[in-house]
């Protein structure tokens, strides 16, 4: 079942939502080649647990031992933070960051260069990141949630990048996870109706080759079937007679 919330729901969802944002624009700089992706961890661990009542919602979850998610290059999701993984010049890191607050959770993800990239991997980026923008912009009352991975795959159309279709968003409100699935990849008309108070975790995936993926020995991280890079852009989302509102959008600072 979907879980419309109320407008107060909303703001207690986009309270934590803010949270992630900020984090994303304190971790942008520490991105930097030597870091490690348990450093990063902890960083995360450690600023979301500094805001009264605030946790980390992937610690634990389905047995998640990180705080935040960290894959690089072509890892698509999931990667574990570890204390020899360390970021070269040139790599991609996603990092995907859930909040609980006051019982609320409040889901994103922002995929950084390391150093300088090359220009297949910056315009792997933009156009994941582009993908984001549209699929928000069509989150709107009197759509439906075909529409949101319409406005994805008209996006990505041409640019020679796969969708990574295994994979979607979803609601998001007492749980990290809750319904409905929303993919990547649809048909504008088709699937549940957009309704007042529904909050989405909307979440673009890309990669530069195949849209095929797997899963490594360690159950958790998903990487390209062919070992192609790929990106991931999300934010939660809450349809509004205003439009859709962005309840962890990140400041300009963060975007570079
Ligand atoms: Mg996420
Ligand atoms: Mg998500």
């Amino acid at each position: 079942m979907i879980q419309l919330k109320t407008p107060e729901e909303v703001d207690a969802i986009a309270r934590g939502g803010a949270i992630i944002a900020d984090f994303l624009v304190e971790v942008h700089p520490r991105i930097e080649p030597g870091i490690s992706t348990l450093d990063l961890d902890r960083f995360a661990d450690d600023f979301i647990r500094s805001h009264a009542g605030a946790s980390p919602a992937f610690k634990g979850l389905y047995g998640f031992s990180g705080s935040v998610c960290t894959s690089l290059n072509e890892e698509v999701v999931h990667g574990i933070p570890k204390a020899d993984r360390t970021l070269v010049d040139g790599d991609i890191i996603s990092i995907d960051v859930g909040v609980k607050l006051d019982g609320w959770c409040s889901d994103s993800a922002w995929t950084f260069p390391v150093g300088e990239i090359d220009e297949d991997t910056q315009h792997l980026l933009e156009v994941t990141k582009d993908a984001l923008d549209q699929a928000v912009s069509a989150t709107v009352l009197e759509s439906s949630v075909g529409d949101i991975g319409a406005a994805v795959v008209a996006r990505v159309k041409g640019t020679g990048l796969s969708i990574i279709k295994d994979l979607v968003g979803h609601g998001v409100g007492r749980e990290v996870h809750e319904e409905p699935q929303v993919p990547n990849i649809g048909q504008s008309g088709t699937g549940p109706a957009l309704r007042e108070g529904m909050v989405l975790a909307i979440e673009p995936m890309l990669s530069c080759g195949t849209a095929e993926i797997q899963t490594l020995s360690d159950r958790w991280t998903v990487v390209t079937r062919d070992g192609t890079r790929s990106a991931h852009f999300e934010h939660t989302v809450a349809v509004t007679p205003a439009g859709p509102r962005i309840l962890t959008a990140v400041p300009a600072e963060a975007a570079a």
